[in-house]
């Protein structure tokens, strides 16, 4: 299944063992493979298909933004859910047609909104009254109708980690369903803007399928009332939020996920976007990273390595926890249960692992963190003045460094003393 497997004596991605790639690239380095990034799309696109759904698949690019990434998606027919101008502009950069991008995120700038209309972009997913307002304005001083969903919040728990649910009535995403009646009556007042869609997004990581179901029922009801009411709604965004297994999660399957779209919204005759991202990039990147030190203290096995919270930082702000190998084979039954794999910064959270169970190691062995395709690099920073990490991507026996790692005198280059300093 993996692409990322070991043959011979050591772990490659697809014909491209891992250690050449550490040798050119250096470590730590994000490793993804375009055969895996393919696979996860075409499964995900054909149960859509196979349920009969009229789908366009929208990649949330903030789950890994390179551009080189994106290509392979959009090569594959993807298009892209957008956060912000610069996602925009990478996607537009990558190759990705306006018409199949969708703009989400609570606090789009006037802007973002008229570089997002200069696009002609899809489809505006709007979260609030004074965001449809500000865009009635923008699209309306650029002599411009766009087209819109309300993103609605069904009050739903997706039963997922706090920090990426998204669906409660507490949480700040969307407009509270009960009151998307009198927002969508609001919106057709407006000039500029043609409410046409729905949009939901309950959260990320969901590894049970009932909140779904939940979710996407409401939303039926909804667009139901808002025929009713005399709204033309012919598109419905139904987001993103498919979880995958890092270990010890049973993620529903795409199939299920698919025939339940198809029992709760298929007969509503719209045509459905989806905006997966840690489903398609998830597990279609590892983290490379290099043992530093071995420290046995006394009651812990600490593995020192070359990667931190700055190059992954999931597990400080998620409590994730990514299953970590040697990219050489163990040998059978030489695994030791009880290794803390760490990074070098000054932090308790710069944890990536306790009571991992690895082979003894030693300094310079190199380590795989694995499904770190998904909020990995994007959120890589160059906290304690790190290298911004580097990005590679395989395909088949080629390889390329598709970021290069950023040393300090390049983002150094940004500073300078103050005027009175010299
Ligand atoms: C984060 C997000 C996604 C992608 O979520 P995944 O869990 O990575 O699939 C899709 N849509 C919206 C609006 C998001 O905020």
């Amino acid at each position: 299944m993996s692409n990322f497997k070991y043959r011979k004596d050591e772990m490659y991605a697809e014909d491209v063992a891992l250690s050449r790639i550490a040798e050119v690239a250096g470590t730590p380095v994000y490793v993804y493979s375009a055969g895996e990034l393919t696979e996860s799309y075409t499964r995900f696109s054909s149960a859509l298909a196979t349920a009969g759904l009229n789908a366009r698949v929208c990649f949330a690019m903030k789950a890994n933004s390179n551009i080189a990434v994106i290509r392979t998606l959009s090569d594959l027919g993807a298009g892209a859910d957008v956060v912000s101008g610069g996602e925009l502009e990478r996607a537009l950069a990558a190759g990705v047609s306006g018409s199949a991008i969708v703009f989400s995120g609570v606090g789009k700038t006037p802007g973002e909104m008229r570089q997002a209309i200069s696009a002609s972009i899809g489809q505006f997913n709007v979260e609030s009254v004074p965001e449809l307002e500000m865009l009635s304005y923008v699209a309306t001083s650029m002599g411009a109708n766009v087209d819109i969903a309300i993103r609605v919040n069904p009050d739903v728990d997706a039963n997922t980690h706090h920090k990426i649910s998204t669906g409660r009535q507490e949480d700040k995403f969307g407009v509270d369903i009960a009151r998307a009646g009198e927002i969508y009556a609001r919106a057709a007042t407006l000039p500029g803007i043609a409410p046409v869609s729905v949009a939901v997004h309950i959260g990320s990581q969901l590894t049970d399928i009932a909140p779904f179901r939940a979710a996407f029922a409401r939303v039926a009801e909804l667009v139901t009332e808002l025929r009713a009411a005399g709204h033309n709604i012919h598109k419905l965004d139904l987001g993103g939020g498919l979880g995958i297994d890092y270990g010890g999660h049973t993620p529903p399957p795409v199939e299920d996920y698919a025939a339940l779209v198809s029992e709760t919204v298929g007969d509503l005759g719209c045509e459905l976007i989806f905006e997966p991202g840690r489903y398609l990039a998830g597990p279609a990147g590892v983290l490379i990273t290099q043992v530093i030190y071995v420290k046995e203290a006394e009651v812990r096995r600490f593995a020192i390595v070359d990667a931190a919270m700055n190059d992954l930082i999931r597990p400080a702000l998620y409590d994730a926890i990514h299953r970590i190998e040697t990219v050489r084979r163990p040998v059978t039954d030489t695994l030791i249960h009880d290794w803390d794999v760490v990074g070098p910064v000054c932090e308790a959270g710069d944890t990536f692992a306790k009571g991992c169970p690895l082979p003894p190691l030693a300094e310079g062995e190199l380590l795989v963190m694995r499904d770190a395709g998904a909020y990995g690099a994007v959120m890589s920073s160059v906290y304690n003045s790190r290298a911004l990490v580097a990005e590679v991507l395989v395909h088949r026996d080629s390889f390329t460094i598709v970021r290069a790692r950023q040393e300090p005198a390049v983002f150094m280059g940004y500073e300078n003393l103050a005027d009175w300093q010299h």
